[in-house]
């Protein structure tokens, strides 16, 4: 899979992707990452991206035609990407929406800065506006990793177990169960006996119940989407659970 990422501050993206699993990935060629400035696709002297905005008011807005241009030179090569804006105002960054991510072959990540991008680009030049979430960050490089980091790793073959980003919370939608290891007594906090048991069915039951209960306890909402089965309803409602 191979990212591009549109940036006025492409080394900001030096040290993230030179560490553990993304580093690996790349060295393994499972991964593709490019940065590219934005600023080398302007043609004035102090490589201008930005300009006051029509209307008056506070910040900057980034100009289109470098942008416009960068884009333009990207498609020229393939696989055709799909492209992506970051932007508190995008769709908001889900796991579902992140597994659709991984199954694209390419993906132009363009990182906002100031107070966003000319509206004109947005319309014509954009197929997703993604954001990470309800805040406002000072431009979209840190929410491009994000994307980078989630979409990566379910990329077959980047994590080492294959089976563990499906266990992961969200995946089945819910949360996930508590984990512990070694020593099973610190200062007499105590891993719980399941765990010791050494009884596999015990403990998925555990671990299923865990994960219900937390996902109840913290993020009620996940349930009503969430696939359920019997069992796990008869829990959920001694927990005092009223499905709707
Ligand atoms: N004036 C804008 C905020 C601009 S923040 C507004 O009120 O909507 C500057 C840039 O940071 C944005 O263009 C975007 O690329 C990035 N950014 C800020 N918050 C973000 C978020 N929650 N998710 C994704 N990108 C974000």
């Amino acid at each position: 899979m191979i990212f591009d990422i549109l940036t006025i501050f492409p080394s900001f993206f030096d040290s993230p992707l030179k560490e553990g699993v993304i580093h690996k990935a790349i060295e393994a060629d499972l991964l593709k990452i490019r940065t590219l400035n934005l600023r080398d696709y302007t043609h004035d002297r102090h490589r201008t991206t930005d300009d006051r905005p029509y209307g008056g008011g506070e910040g900057m807005v980034m100009k289109i035609e470098p942008l416009f241009k960068a884009l333009e030179d990207l498609k020229k090569a393939l696989p055709a990407p799909k492209v992506i804006l970051m932007s508190p105002r995008g769709q908001v960054l889900k796991q579902n929406l992140v597994e659709d991510l991984a199954k694209e072959e390419r993906l132009i990540i363009i990182c906002g800065r100031y107070e966003g991008v000319d509206e004109r680009f947005i319309e014509h030049c954009v197929d997703l506006e993604l954001s990470i979430g309800d805040y406002i960050l000072s431009g979209g490089e840190t929410a491009a990793l994000v994307v980078i980091e989630a979409v990566s790793r379910l990329i077959p073959g980047v994590l080492g177990c294959p089976a563990s980003p499906h266990k992961d919370s969200f995946s089945n939608g819910l949360l996930e169960y508590p984990h512990y290891t070694r020593p099973a007594d610190f200062k007499g906090w105590r891993v719980p006996d399941v765990l010791l048991s050494g009884d596999h069915k015990k403990i998925e039951k555990w671990r299923r119940q865990q994960s219900l209960k937390v996902t109840y306890e913290r993020r009620p909402d996940l349930l009503k989407k969430a696939p359920l089965s019997i069992e796990d309803i008869k829990y959920l409602k001694g927990l005092g659970w009223k499905a709707e």
